[in-house]
């Protein structure tokens, strides 16, 4: 791309005010050009006093894009006679806020009490737009791509940890229409909550508990209890390791550890987003080898909480496809959707030598 490489993002506003920013080099005229009526979100979150979570209900989304044809497509760049959500005629990684988000700051409301609590769902929902690339996938980004969307994820988390009412902060990936994924271009998400979502909470509790019971952390223990036994390291690099759980619930998944134990994505140091990089794009790589096709995934962030928890919930990525054979994908069933008690017909250390044998294999 020959146009000016900028160091630091460039943050501009959509048409209806969204935000919008660049990260690398990009070309043409940010200026949105659309006629677009400001979004209005209303979405909520409700408490769920049986279960002690919030759901958010966001009955405005039903009438968001799905599955357009690629001519289409809102993530590719503008161009003349079609004006997208970039404006710019050429980008490297792009974030805007979501026009269908689940959370949208809104205005604040009095809290109810009782049975029924609700509140506004008064987070925030963006996009991540990996490459300007329609057709390719993060699996294929170069290892500066990968690097500028490392640096999307960290500055995002700082800067949506700032905003008021966050409590916290997730970047993920959903790949494949297998997932549900209503748009082909590559792009990942980040949410930022106003509220500890119940796999948090849980980690939490579950972290200080140990730390109660042992005076040790949690994180640390599973990752040397990983290392020491060896038998689902998929990838030992310096600064990281990959691993298949001990008690993993999808046929194939990874877990990926900093050897630093480190809070969150802008805790990490040069040389560890840099590896993480590298680990990561192999990672990626082996998955969509397992069976020759692309595998539907999906690949997750956890970071600790914005105030409360921070010691506690160490940064990790977790990455898992649903596919368990060629043809064949793992459905959350009653079971798992029912019961939360998930059955994974893949032995995790099967699940790891196949993950390794990739390797060899492409070598
Ligand atoms: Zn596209």
């Amino acid at each position: 791309m020959t146009s000016k490489t900028v160091p630091s993002p460039t943050k501009t506003r959509l048409a209806d005010g969204r935000e919008i920013i660049y990260y690398g080099a990009y070309q043409g005229d940010l200026t949105d050009g659309r006629d677009l009526a400001a979004a209005r979100t209303r979405s909520q979150a409700r408490y769920d006093p049986v279960l002690d979570e919030w759901v958010l209900i966001a009955g405005h989304r039903s009438g968001r894009t799905y599955l357009p044809p690629d001519s289409e497509c809102p993530l590719c760049p503008s161009r003349d006679g079609h004006a997208t959500e970039v404006p710019a005629s050429d980008y490297e990684v792009v974030v805007f806020e979501n026009r269908f988000p689940a959370m949208a700051p809104q205005p604040a409301a009095d809290p109810a009490e009782g049975l029924f609590r609700a509140r506004p769902g008064d987070g925030r929902c963006e996009v991540v737009s990996f490459s300007s690339d329609h057709d390719t996938s993060f699996k294929d980004l170069t290892q500066a791509q990968a690097m500028l969307v490392m640096q999307a994820w960290t500055d995002r988390t700082t800067e949506l940890s700032k905003l008021p009412g966050i409590r916290q902060v997730y970047c993920f990936e959903n790949r494949g229409p297998e997932i549900g994924v209503t748009l082909s271009h590559p792009h990942g998400q980040i949410y930022a909550y106003p509220f500890l979502t119940p796999r948090t909470f849980r980690m939490l509790a579950t972290a200080r508990d140990y730390r109660h019971r042992t005076g040790r952390d949690l994180f640390a223990d599973v990752l040397a209890a990983e290392k020491a036994d060896g038998s689902r390291i998929v990838l030992a690099g310096q600064h990281w390791t990959a691993f298949v759980p001990f008690a993993a619930r999808w046929p194939y998944e990874v877990h990926l550890y900093p050897n630093r134990r480190v809070p969150d994505l802008p805790a990490l140091s040069a040389a560890e987003q840099h590896e993480f990089c590298e680990l990561y794009l192999e990672l990626l790589r082996r998955f969509d080898n397992l069976f020759g096709v692309p595998a539907p995934y999906i690949s997750a962030w956890h970071q600790a909480p914005v105030a409360h928890g921070r010691a506690e919930l160490a940064l990790h990525l977790e990455l898992f496809t649903i596919r368990r054979a060629p043809g064949k994908l793992k459905h959350l069933a009653g079971t798992e959707s029912g019961m939360d008690a998930f059955i994974n017909d893949i032995i995790p250390e099967d699940a790891a030598a196949r993950l390794t044998q990739t390797l060899r294999q492409m070598a």
